[in-house]
């Protein structure tokens, strides 16, 4: 399941080449072109799915124990102080190329801020009527 033209399907399959550090038959992990921090990994299925909506339930299923196992060599490879996950979905929360992919951001001791944000301050009448919202669609 490949979209001709997609360039995470030809770097996935190996059609385009890039820095990687694990394959299986399923994934290839790589070195992000435009790294947030030194050692910033991309974790790639194979096959082509624009995002977490549309993923199937063996990748979704494999792609945690995955990002821990790249995290894990990070934090004694490069010897980061921990990781970031990031996976983008949709155009509005920053995703920019629409083949499933998830991040793994090594995050140095004293390194720059990032992944964070400005904590908002909802009252408890917002957040009761949020959370009914949500979980009446959940049900
Ligand atoms: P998104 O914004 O969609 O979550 O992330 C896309 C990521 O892919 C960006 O961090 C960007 O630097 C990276 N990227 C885009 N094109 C290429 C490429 O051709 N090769 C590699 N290695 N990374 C890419
Ligand atoms: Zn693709």
């Amino acid at each position: 399941m490949r979209d001709e033209n997609c360039i995470f399907c030809k770097i996935a399959n190996g059609d385009i080449p890039a820095a990687t550090i694990y394959e299986d038959e399923r994934f290839r992990v790589i070195l992000d072109l435009g790294p947030a921090s030194k050692g910033h990994a991309l974790i790639l299925p194979k096959d082509h799915f624009a995002d977490l909506f549309s993923l199937d339930g063996e990748i979704s299923s494999r792609v945690l124990a995955l990002a821990a196992k790249i995290g894990e060599a990070m934090k004694k490879s490069l010897g980061c102080a921990g990781v970031n996950l990031v996976q983008n979905n949709g155009e509005a929360a920053g995703q920019t190329v629409f083949h499933f992919h998830m991040h793994v951001i090594p995050r140095y001791e004293g390194g720059p801020r990032m992944v964070s944000w400005e904590p908002g301050s909802p009252s408890g009448e917002e957040l009761a009527e949020l959370a009914g919202r949500i979980k009446k669609e959940l049900e």
